[in-house]
C-alpha cells in the first residue's frame, strides 16, 4: 500500500541528532528516501541513515554547514545527482548560544544567526532552485515540492537571556511567511513547525533533573515535555499530500506553551 511520501525525496539538515534524527526517521518510514545531513558526528548520522535503510527506502549521510553557501549548494546538487531530484526540504538545523545581552559576543550573536536563519535561506534557496526547474509531478505530489522551516515557539515569545536566538526564530516566521508568499503561484508550499518544550541535547538542562522539569511544565498546559517524534509526525504530515492546502502557516507544537498559561489564572 502507498505510504505518505512514497516515491518523495526528503532532506533533513541537523539529521543525527534529536528533532531532526527523528524527522529524518519519520520521513523514510513514510516512505520517503532520505538525505541526512549532520555537521559534527559522522557515526550518529550512519546510525540514522541505517535505521532509514531498513524501512526499504534510500539514504545517505552528507556532511555539509548549512551556513556556508558553498556548502549547502553542493550537498543539494549531489542529491539531484543521486536521487534524480527533492521534493522535501526539512530546514531543521539550530543552535543556541546564551548569554545575557551585557554579555553576548558578536561571535555568539552571529553564530546563532548563521546558522538558525542563514541556513534556512540557503537551504530553501537550493530546494526552491530545483522545485521551479521541475515543476509538479502529479504521480509524486500535487505540489512542485514543500520547504518545511523549525522555527521554534520564540518566534512570537520573547526569551530573555536568548535574544540572538529568538532574533533568529523571529526571522525564520518572516523568511517562511515571504517565501511562502512568493512560491506559492508556483506550486511550491513552505510552511513552518514550531516546537515547544522537546526533549533533545539542545535543551537538556530544562528537563534533566525534576526540579528543572516541574518548573518547565508550569508554561506548558498539556502537561508533558515533547518528544522529538512529536515534531517528526507534524512535519511528515505537513510534507504529505493530506495538507496539500496548507501554505504560510506555522504549526506549533508545543502542548499549549503559546496560549500564555501564566494567563490561566492571572491577569
Ligand atoms: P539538537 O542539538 O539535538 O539538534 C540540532 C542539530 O543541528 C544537530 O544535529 C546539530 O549538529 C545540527 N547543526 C548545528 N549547526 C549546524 C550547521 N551549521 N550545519 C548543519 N547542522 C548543524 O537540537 P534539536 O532540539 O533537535 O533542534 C533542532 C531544531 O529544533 C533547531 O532548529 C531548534 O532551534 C529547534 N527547536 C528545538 C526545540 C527543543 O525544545 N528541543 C524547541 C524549539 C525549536
Amino acid at each position: 500500500m502507498p505510504q505518505l511520501l512514497t516515491g518523495q525525496k526528503a532532506l533533513v539538515t541537523g539529521a543525527n541528532s534529536g528533532i531532526g534524527r527523528a524527522t529524518a526517521v519519520a520521513l523514510g518510514r513514510a516512505g520517503a528516501d532520505v538525505v541526512v545531513n549532520y555537521v559534527f558526528g559522522p557515526e550518529a548520522a550512519e546510525e540514522v541513515v541505517e535505521e532509514i535503510r531498513s524501512f526499504g527506502v534510500r539514504a545517505y549521510a552528507h556532511q555539509a554547514d548549512v551556513a556556508q553557501e558553498d556548502q549547502v549548494v553542493a550537498m543539494v546538487a549531489r542529491m539531484v545527482e543521486e536521487f534524480g531530484t527533492i521534493d522535501v526540504m526539512v530546514a531543521n538545523a539550530g543552535l543556541q548560544r546564551d548569554a545575557a545581552i551585557a554579555d553576548m559576543t558578536v561571535e555568539q550573536w552571529h553564530k546563532v544567526l548563521d546558522v538558525n536563519l542563514t541556513g534556512q535561506f540557503l537551504c530553501a534557496r537550493e530546494a526552491a532552485k530545483e522545485f521551479l526547474r521541475r515543476g509538479v509531478v502529479p504521480e509524486v505530489s500535487r505540489s512542485a515540492g514543500k520547504i518545511i522551516c523549525m522555527s521554534s515557539v520564540h518566534q512570537i515569545i520573547p526569551w530573555a537571556g536568548h535574544v540572538n536566538y529568538a532574533a533568529s526564530k523571529g526571522g525564520v516566521l518572516m523568511l517562511m511567511q515571504t517565501l511562502a508568499q512568493e512560491l506559492a503561484p508556483k506550486g511550491i508550499r513552505v510552511n513552518a513547525v514550531a516546537p515547544g518544550a522537546i526533549r533533545t541535547p539542545i535543551n537538556t538542562s530544562a528537563w534533566n533533573t525534576p526540579e528543572a522539569e516541574a518548573a518547565l511544565l508550569t508554561l506548558i498546559p498539556y502537561r508533558r515535555v515533547g518528544d522529538p517524534e512529536d515534531i517528526a509526525d507534524a512535519v511528515t504530515l505537513l510534507a504529505s499530500d493530506l495538507m496539500d492546502y496548507v501554505v504560510g502557516t506555522t504549526l506549533y507544537v508545543d502542548g499549549g506553551m503559546t496560549l500564555f498559561p501564566g494567563f490561566a489564572t492571572g491577569g
